[in-house]
């Protein structure tokens, strides 16, 4: 059987859901017909694409979209994405819009893409060991806030995080792993001026070291003029591994 092309697809789909929304006083046997036969090619075509308005400027949306596209993901419900050439040669062409940048560990189980369930030119990611923010994360931070006009800048650290991890336990660090261990201390200090333990302690230098990286962002000055002016929100935020959802961390 020659496979239809995905215009082929529209059609069958579209006469699909006329036809079914009839079914109930318009029986129809040769229904069977206009579905392809592959339960994959029925599944694709069933999961809409992601779609958004190119320009998000109000902080408010721009969260209400990640927000969205997690529980999506928590809930296994990620939508279709346009990675088509025809899609990439538009983000080439007419550049992109990201509608906000993410600092996020490096940890392979916390990619923002896939956990917001956002496509191509959505946001604008920072990835680094630790979700730390030194002068090259922050100049980074500037040039999306700046130049994208992002609405929205996100901390995102994570449960059961490695760098923070290693930091908490004070073991030898060798070569520039030690860069990251030491900007991470300050939270390490803090959480343990208090009676926490294990996992718990672990957890709590966590969420401080996400807060540090937000008192790190707001010292830029680019950054204060946007906050000032209300072009801007940054939140904190942390992903809960297992289960797939974000929290806030103030
Ligand atoms: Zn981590």
């Amino acid at each position: 059987m020659t496979k239809p092309s995905i215009c082929n697809y529209a059609v069958l789909l579209v006469l699909a859901i006329a036809l079914g929304g009839c079914a109930m006083s318009i029986p129809n046997p040769d229904n069977s017909l206009l579905i392809p036969e592959d339960p994959s090619v029925q599944q694709a075509i069933s999961i809409p694409v992601y779609q958004r308005n190119e320009l998000v400027s109000s902080p408010e949306e721009a969260l209400q979209l990640l927000l969205e596209g997690n529980q999506r993901f928590k809930s296994g419900q990620i939508l279709n994405k346009d990675l088509s050439f025809t899609r990439r040669s538009e983000l080439l062409k007419k550049g992109q819009h990201p509608f906000a940048a993410i600092v996020s560990c490096s940890d392979s189980r916390v990619p923002p893409e896939l956990l917001f369930d956002q496509a191509l030119g959505d946001i604008f990611v920072i990835r680094v060991a630790g979700n730390i923010v030194t002068q090259a994360e922050l100049g980074s931070i500037e040039y999306a806030v700046e130049h994208f006009k992002v609405p929205l800048v996100m901390v995102l650290g994570h449960e059961g995080c490695g760098a923070v991890t290693a930091a908490v336990e004070g073991g030898e660090t060798h070569g520039s792993i030690s860069a990251i261990v030491n900007k991470i201390k300050p939270a390490v200090i803090e959480a343990k001026s208090g009676d926490l333990t294990g996992s718990a302690l672990i957890e709590k230098c966590s969420d401080l070291n996400i807060q540090n990286s937000l008192k790190d962002i707001i010292k830029s000055s680019i950054i204060k003029e946007y906050l000032e002016t209300k072009r801007l929100r940054i939140v904190g935020c942390k992903y809960d591994l297992d289960e797939g959802g974000i929290s806030f961390v103030d």
